[in-house]
């Protein structure tokens, strides 16, 4: 028995026969969250707004054309990727069956509905669907370091920007960048290297504390962390923690003599986006302060002239 916790799926039922949905409702509802939609042209809302991962839609519906709802969710953007499952009550069925997945079901159930058969179709449309989930968070992440690579930060980068917009708040930035990397590469070998970024990578991590804060690695040496509704100070002050956080790490440069241990520099920007500004400036501004960071020095901050 499932308690409600460990559901982790969805499901929607889009069906006129009151018996239907209480027979699919008793199939289900031990495994997975059961939703009900009505069946007319406000079906399409209601998916949008429950997201469930599987929709099981009746083609069979009287008076409206189930085909039409079907139609509908494949044709929003928003529903069109979320498997169907169509219901039929038709005995003599073998039309309706080849329409349906012309129009893109992932499925086809006859009636009589029977449990097993029913609960295991779901296990396998479940299954397809945690594997997809995978794949994409596989994609976001850096296979190196774990954390949210370019491709994620990207995308939560151009989110943010919006909702800082409509919100009138300042969005942060800090990129950062290993210090004289390649020496330390040359010194001790490429897979050290990598241990040093995995390092690095754990201590940005552990730095952006709020839900909607990122920590990216942007690329090679270069690591972002992007900070929405933080203003300039502190975006600095959390910087200033970070740079601090590695160069405690101690891990010895490729000259030992004259540094101690592993620093990074990093260049900060924040702005409010208004209308007049664009994301990229706001990394353009981040990137020029690292290079005057670096030029002045490395193992420093720079967020220009305050
Ligand atoms: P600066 O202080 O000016 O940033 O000097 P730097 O040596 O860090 O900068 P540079 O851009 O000259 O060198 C970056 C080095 O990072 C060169 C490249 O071989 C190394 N690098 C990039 N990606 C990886 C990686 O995934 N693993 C390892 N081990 N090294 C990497
Ligand atoms: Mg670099
Ligand atoms: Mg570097």
């Amino acid at each position: 028995m499932t308690t409600e916790q460990q559901k982790k799926h969805s499901v929607i039922i889009i069906d006129y026969d009151i018996g239907n949905f209480e027979t699919f409702n008793t199939i289900l509802d031990e495994e997975y969250y059961v939703f009900v939609a009505p069946v007319g042209s406000d079906a399409v809302d209601v998916v949008r707004s429950t997201k469930p991962d599987v929709i099981l839609l009746n083609i069979s519906l009287h008076n409206i054309d189930g085909f039409d709802i079907l139609k509908k969710l494949k044709g929003n953007g928003e529903t069109q990727n979320i498997p169907v499952v169509a219901l039929s009550n038709n005995t003599d069925s073998e039309i309706d069956e080849e329409r349906c997945f012309l129009l893109g079901v992932s499925d086809y159930i006859k009636s009589p509905f029977k449990p097993a058969v029913v609960r295991a179709r779901m296990r396998t449309h479940m299954q397809i669907i945690q594997q997809k989930y995978a794949l994409e968070h596989v994609g976001m992440i850096d296979w190196l370091t774990n954390i949210p690579n370019r491709r994620c930060f990207d995308g939560q980068l151009y989110i943010e920007w919006k909702r800082a917009r409509r919100d009138k708040k300042p969005l942060s930035f800090l990129m950062m960048d290993v210090d004289l990397f390649k020496s330390y590469n040359d010194r001790y070998g490429h897979p050290q290297g990598d241990t040093l970024l995995k390092s690095v990578a754990k201590v940005f991590k552990k730095a952006v504390r709020r839900p909607a804060d990122l920590c990216a690695r942007l690329g090679g040496e270069e690591f972002g962390i992007l900070l929405p509704e933080t203003s300039l100070e502190p975006a600095v002050s959390i910087a200033e923690e970070v740079r601090k956080k590695v160069k405690a790490l101690q891990v010895p440069t490729a000259n030992r003599t004259e540094i101690t241990s592993v620093t990074i520099s990093i260049g900060v920007s924040t702005m409010i986006p208004d209308g007049s500004n664009k994301v990229e400036e706001l990394m353009a501004e981040a990137d020029r302060n690292l290079y005057v960071a670096k030029n002045a020095g490395r193992d420093q901050v720079y967020a220009g002239k305050r």
